[in-house]
């Protein structure tokens, strides 16, 4: 018979830091319980938590998600601690979630879609994909996922109210090589060009030249974006030094890409 995991109950404890009792007092007494409590508390978060991302990442590879590498990172990443606390327990759940501002964080399954087409085979010795450019940062936990698998990630907000979320979202994980910028994605961002690969998070009406722009040769574009017939699907660009290799995958329903800031 299997046990019923304590999940979602007791995350509720965790902020990112290591598990201390609420009123745990300061001083020379305090240290001490503090000490007792701390080797009866902290194991069951971060196990529970991790064993709910395990079936996650199960059923993602049940669902033809390939890349080990993608796989890893998926399973690393604490989804849970991107959604409000209302909605943790659906945090691993094959769902996209609203995380304020009318705005939506994807299944974990598109999530990890896209990122296995960002890489594409495409990888250092060490499994990475160099430097690469995010559209539509929202909560930051796509970033977070990116953060594993490229070398540098780039994750540009319109939302300042978003941008700040995802700041607090990602100050515990202390991510050196994820940079959040506020601004209009549709411009891209230049100064961190030219880069490996640009992942849209949110659709638009076609792919912005300035993304193509600052495409390295090589590189890929992977974007939500509109079709003559009005459905949104998946494309993927691919730079070449000769061409740019536009090609069509499966209908999806991501947020609006919109210009300007707000
Ligand atoms: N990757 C995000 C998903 C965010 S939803 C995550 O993991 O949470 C898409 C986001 O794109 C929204 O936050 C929306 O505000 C943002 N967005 C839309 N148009 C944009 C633009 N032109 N520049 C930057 N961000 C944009």
């Amino acid at each position: 018979m299997s046990r019923r995991p304590s999940f979602p109950a007791r995350l509720d404890l965790s902020s990112g830091a290591p598990a201390v009792p609420q009123t745990a007092a300061v001083g020379a007494r305090g240290a001490r319980n503090q000490r007792i409590s701390d080797s009866t508390l902290p194991s069951g978060v971060g196990l529970d938590s991790g064993a709910v991302r395990h079936r996650m990442v199960m059923k993602l590879a049940a669902q033809g998600i390939t890349d080990a590498k993608v796989i890893g990172a998926m399973g690393a990443v604490e989804r849970h601690r991107f959604v409000d606390s209302a909605l943790v327990n659906q945090a691993y759940e094959d769902t996209s979630l609203p995380i304020g501002l009318g705005q939506t964080i994807s299944k974990p399954n598109v999530v990890a879609r896209m990122i296995e087409l960002l890489l594409g085979g495409r990888r250092d010795a060490s499994g990475r994909l160099g430097r690469v450019l995010e559209i539509g940062t929202g909560c930051g936990y796509q970033a977070a996922v990116l953060s594993h698998v490229c070398w540098e990630v780039y994750s540009i907000e319109r939302l300042r109210g978003l941008h700040d979320k995802a700041r607090d979202n990602l100050r515990a994980f202390r991510l050196a090589n994820v940079h959040l910028l506020f601004g209009d994605g549709m411009a891209g961002y230049a100064k961190g060009a030219p880069y490996a690969g640009i992942i849209a998070a949110a659709g638009g009406d076609a792919v912005p030249p300035a993304w193509i722009d600052q495409l390295a040769t090589g590189g890929r574009i992977i974007a939500p974006t509109l079709m003559p017939d009005g459905r949104q699907a998946l494309v993927v660009l691919e730079k070449t030094a000769s061409e740019l290799k536009q090609t069509v995958l499966e209908a999806v329903h991501f947020v609006p890409l919109k210009s300007g800031i707000a």
